[in-house]
């Protein structure tokens, strides 16, 4: 608890009534703020790369919605389409012009997408790309990389069992172990054991899922190649290979990780950006494997609000401008200054961090060695990073809560909004280097 309550004493008694209401006073867990040991901070307004508090302190910053506001909060032509649409109606159960616009701009930036269904949530995509995996291949496991946070959905809420190569455990009370005995849980960048799995377990395995940029875990760049042999163990194995790019997608490139590394997975999900800033996903694929979906086939899958007039007229708008050329080149060019700013700043003060940046997601690490897989991550240094969030907050600097999330820079940030970040983590850097 490192923040002056003084500032938030209408946050404060905002959380309290919460709690009477909400389980923890949220509807997120993330966002209750206990990852760093404060109070969560009521948003009332957002606007470009800055946000607004309902104590009238002024953030830049890099949440995000943790993505999908790649443009920045309450772009111009987004609100307007938003606007436009509600005023024909917000949901009509029944199929719309907009859906067949959006699925083709979709199509068009993966090329690896034949055919795509949308839903409402990341979650609800991974969950129906997985039973897809399954009745496809005949197969009963799924295998995922530790640390990927692919939704909440019983399959996949799951951790890693003792030993390499174990079968998971629930994560959560209320996952069936027997249901979590079907997921295997590897390292990520970790070919030996994948491997291994493969010829152990392999007729048995659906499909493999991963985010191909994890960052979930804060960030983590796929080493060189590792991808590659990833799609070809997939091929020998007869195993569906699943990219989540709820984050990814959009956001590394307008294709995505799958463009930026030239990898087609066979199915891909989709999410926050692909929404818009509405709750809207998406996922797609191999047309053989998306015409077993009901009502072509016999999988089964459904959803009242999927596909939704407010949803897809904001993703249109978005999809359109992000499109439009030059965005990821700028982002690319904010991101960078960004990234070497801090650590500059942080070098400067002696402070040890690594900083894994794929375009413009990216995550500080207190640690002085490189930072490849989840294992890892858990070695870094929690107790600097709740220090460093709580100083950045108190500098107007809003970061995810978390030591275990990405930072999100948006087409909003500008030349100035960078300065002033890396003038408040300067500050930040040399505090904590005094502690
Ligand atoms: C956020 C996220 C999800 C879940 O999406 P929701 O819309 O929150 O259900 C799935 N996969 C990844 C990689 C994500 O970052």
């Amino acid at each position: 608890m490192g923040l002056d309550q003084d500032r938030y004493t209408k946050s404060n008694q905002a959380y309290e009534v919460a709690c009477s209401l909400m389980p923890g006073g949220v509807n997120s867990p993330v966002r209750a703020f206990g990852g760093v040991d404060e109070k969560p901070i009521f948003i009332a307004k957002a606007k470009g790369s800055h946000i607004f508090d309902i104590d009238g302190n002024e953030y830049i910053d890099y949440v995000g919605s943790w993505g999908p506001m790649i443009l920045g909060h309450a772009h111009e032509k987004v609100v307007g389409a938003v606007k436009a649409a509600a005023e024909n109606g917000t949901s009509f159960g029944a199929p719309t012009l907009n859906e067949n616009t959006l699925a083709a701009m979709v199509k068009r930036a993966f090329p690896s997408i034949d055919k795509m269904r949308m839903v409402s949530s990341g979650t609800e995509a991974v969950m129906t790309a997985i039973r897809l995996a399954r009745a496809y291949t005949g197969r009963d496991c799924i295998l995922k990389m530790s640390g990927g946070y692919h939704g909440h959905s019983d399959s996949l809420l799951v951790s890693a069992g003792s030993g390499v190569a174990e079968f998971a455990k629930p994560g959560s009370p209320g996952v069936p172990a027997e249901l979590a005995k079907l997921t295997i849980v590897v390292p990520y960048n970790d070919i030996n054991t994948l491997s291994a799995v493969l010829n152990m377990h392999g007729s048995r395995i659906a499909a493999v899922l991963l985010e191909p940029v994890a960052a979930n875990v804060g960030v983590l760049v796929p080493q060189d190649g590792y991808l590659e042999i990833v799609r070809d163990l997939c091929d020998m194995n007869g195993s569906v290979l699943i990219f989540d790019e709820v984050i990814t997608g959009f956001r590394v490139a307008l294709g995505g990780a799958q463009e930026l590394y030239k990898i087609k997975p066979d199915l891909t999900c989709m999410g926050k950006i692909v929404g818009g800033g509405l709750p809207a996903a998406a996922f797609g694929g191999k047309g053989e494997i998306m015409d077993l979906l009901a009502p072509l086939g016999p999988v089964y899958q459904a959803g009242t609000l999927s596909g939704n007039p407010l949803a897809t007229a904001a993703a249109i708008t978005t999809l359109e401008i992000l499109s439009g050329g030059g965005c990821y080149e700028k982002l690319e060019k904010t991101s960078a200054a960004l990234a070497g700013g801090i650590k500059k700043a942080a070098d400067e003060a002696g402070v040890a961090i690594t900083i894994n940046r794929v375009g413009s997601i990216m995550s500080v690490f207190f640690t002085d060695k490189p930072v490849f897989n989840y294992e890892q991550v858990k070695t870094t240094d929690s107790g600097r990073f709740k220090k460093f969030f709580s100083l950045m907050l108190a500098g107007g600097i809003y970061l995810a809560p978390s030591a275990f999330e990405a930072m999100f820079i948006s087409l909003a940030h500008s030349e100035d909004d960078i300065q002033k970040t890396i003038a408040a983590a300067r500050k930040a850097f040399k505090a904590i280097k005094e502690l």
